[in-house]
Parts: C-alpha cells; structure tokens; sequence
C-alpha cells in the first residue's frame, strides 16, 4: 500500500466506531444503574453493591475515555479542513504517514511525542 490515504476516510472510520463504543457503554451504564436500583431494594449491605460501583465507575471512565477520542476526532476533522492536518503542531514537520495510519488522531510527530511525558 503506497501514497496517502485520505485522512477523512481513517478518521471517519474511527469516528464511527468511538460512536459505536460510546453508545454500548452508554447502555452497559444504564444497564448497571438498572440493576443497582434492583439490588438496592433488596439489601443496601448486600456485597454486591461494591461491585455494581465499581462496575459503574469502570464503564464511566472507558465513557469518559471513548468521548475524548471522539473529540480528538473530530479535532482531526477539522485540522483536515484548515489544511493543518499531518504537520507536526510543536515543531511544524510533517507527521510520518505509518504514524497517521496507526493513529490518525496524532497531532505530533514521534520526537515531539517522546519528549512530551505522559
Ligand atoms: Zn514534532
């Protein structure tokens, strides 16, 4: 596979599928606050309260995740539009195609990248 491909097409694909993961752990959370409520009437010392919290807190947090990616998405898109998308923003290089394709989201170049702890 040579030449570039069009970013819009990667980051379409991706943007579909964080959608995608958005809307199952939207459900996974309304499911868990369903059976919280369930077990709640129960018993409030019941041990799998924790579990539900943690459960909750867990899908809350890959939600929180999955809403992140949608926005460095859809800041991709729009880097697409005003012809920035691919140049490196701390050092203005070109960013290497293999690291777009395997991050089309990526706003720096590896260097940049390193340097930056995370
Ligand atoms: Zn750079």
């Amino acid at each position: 596979m040579a030449g570039h491909p069009d970013p819009r097409f990667l980051l379409g694909a991706e943007r579909q599928a964080a959608l995608a993961r958005i809307a199952a752990l939207r459900r996974e959370f309304a499911d868990i606050v369903t059976a919280a409520a369930a077990a709640n009437g129960d018993d409030e010392h019941d041990p799998e309260g924790a579990t539900i919290a943690f459960e909750r807190e867990h899908v809350a947090a890959l939600l929180g995740q999955a809403r992140d990616q949608l926005g460095e998405i859809d800041a991709a898109l729009l880097r697409v539009e005003k012809g920035s998308y691919g140049s490196c923003v701390r050092c203005g290089r070109p960013i290497p195609a293999e690291r777009l394709a395997a991050r089309p989201t990526a706003v720096t170049c590896v260097p940049c990248a390193g340097r930056r702890s995370r």
